[in-house]
């Protein structure tokens, strides 16, 4: 059972961190797809400041694994994922571009298979649904 949350916007979002925390505690495999560069390093007052410290500090803390986050380095995150073979049962972000490339790709991705969740105030009912959806598929088809 794995799932994909986008970072900037989403996991940022303490309500989002609390989401991943149960998904996890649930034995879900939690991943994050971002677009940001795996090493963006500023100058900042005479010292190189990496500014993903943020994001792993969260990431951190819920205990997401650094080899669970994939950084697409402003590349669409379905291609990266095609380029990867990685699926999800659901990924959920907050940029329309990306949940539109994902629902419109699926012909020419068969590598990837995901449901597209795009973040509002019942994100969390939306990406229930999904992982009862897939539940209850895995469950018949066994
Ligand atoms: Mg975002």
């Amino acid at each position: 059972m794995k799932v994909s949350l986008d970072f900037d916007g989403v996991l940022s979002k303490t309500i989002v961190q609390q989401y991943a925390s149960e998904l996890l505690s649930r034995g879900i495999d939690v991943w994050v797809t971002t677009t940001r560069a795996s090493n963006p390093r500023v100058y900042v007052n005479n010292e190189y400041v990496d500014k993903n410290q943020s994001l792993f500090n969260v990431t951190d803390r819920l205990g997401i694994p650094r080899n669970k986050i994939i950084f697409t380095e402003s590349k669409l995150k379905i291609d990266t994922w095609e380029f990867q073979k990685q699926s999800f049962i659901f990924h959920l972000d907050d940029a329309s571009v990306e949940i539109k490339e994902m629902a419109n790709e699926s012909i020419d991705y068969p590598n990837v298979i995901t449901t597209p969740i795009l973040f509002d105030n019942n994100f969390k009912q939306k990406c229930e649904l999904i992982l009862k959806l897939y539940e209850s598929r895995t469950k018949r088809s066994k």
